[in-house]
């Protein structure tokens, strides 16, 4: 699945799509809350109320780079609080590798924040160790995105991440700290989305006259532009989440930009319309 913004292509690999089971991360999303929402199905949700939620990465590929997004969780990896998200033995590298985007000829790789859904291929295991997935790459880190993490690093659940798919990066010296309105290239720029966590960053894309952004998780499903008030419980700081997810809605109503949705599932992008009070993903091309 691939969109094109300008000169600059998206795509996306997914790594876990799952239907149910949604409510330790959306907690106000209850099947009974979602059926009113009718738009959500069947995309996004089913007939009684489960919603459809996706780990995914985004590939860009701009005129010169080749950027990974948010490499989801990983293969290998231990002591992750949801029992499905260890010792996993997914295709993503070779789906990678289809896409084009052999390890070798990644040149940069982006975390919006570092979550573990977001940055568990970061390394893989070779012989034991851990070691960056992408050899030649840059790994760009938001600096206050991991100086908070690595504070954090103590915290039970929060240690094994940081340890196998943050610190190794930096041991190797391919990670960059970079602020978070930072610009990459002509086409790509950070912006700051602060709340799910200290220094999330979402992504602006612009290229020959067409707009993108990659949201991270200032939203965790598309029932959060009907709701957005729907809080999600891995926010770090849940007010000042709900307040930069209504002023980005707000900024990209009606406007002509392309927005991927980091755990959108099924066509993952679409662009933000009015409706009553809040808002909708419409997901199908203007004619
Ligand atoms: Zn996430």
């Amino acid at each position: 699945m691939h969109w094109n913004i300008g000169e600059v292509t998206v795509t996306k690999v997914l790594e876990l799509e799952v239907l149910g089971g949604s409510r330790f991360v959306l907690p106000d999303a209850t099947r009974e809350a979602v059926m009113p929402i009718q738009w959500l199905v069947p995309h996004f949700a089913d007939a009684e109320g489960r919603l459809r939620m996706s780990i995914h990465a985004l590939l860009i590929r701009t005129p010169k780079l080749k950027v990974v997004v948010d490499p989801c969780l990983g293969n290998d990896k231990k002591d992750r609080r949801v029992p499905g998200w260890n010792e996993r033995q997914g295709p993503f590298l070779k789906d990678l590798e289809q896409a084009g985007f052999s390890r070798e000829s990644v040149d940069i790789v982006l975390c919006t924040h570092l979550h573990v859904d977001h940055v568990g291929w970061n390394t893989m295991l070779v012989d034991g160790q851990w070691q960056p997935t992408f050899p030649n790459a840059r790994y760009l880190f938001g600096r206050v995105e991991y100086e908070y993490w690595k504070e954090q690093h103590i915290r039970e659940d929060a240690r094994p991440v940081f340890e196998d798919s943050v610190r190794p990066v930096f041991d190797a010296g391919l990670a960059d700290l970079v602020e978070t309105d930072h610009r990459i290239c002509d086409e790509l720029r950070l912006t700051p989305s602060l709340g799910h966590t200290p220094g999330h960053v979402s992504i602006e894309i612009a290229s020959a006259g067409q707009r993108g952004l990659i949201t991270g998780d200032i939203a965790h499903h598309p029932c959060q532009l009907a709701r957005p008030h729907w809080r999600a419980s891995p926010d770090c700081d849940p007010d000042q989440a709900e307040a930069t997810r209504r002023r980005m809605f707000r900024d990209l109503c009606n406007q002509p930009v392309l927005v991927l949705g980091t755990h959108f599932a099924g066509p993952t992008a679409g662009w933000v319309e009015p409706d009553g009070e809040a808002y909708w993903l419409r997901t199908e091309a203007k004619q």
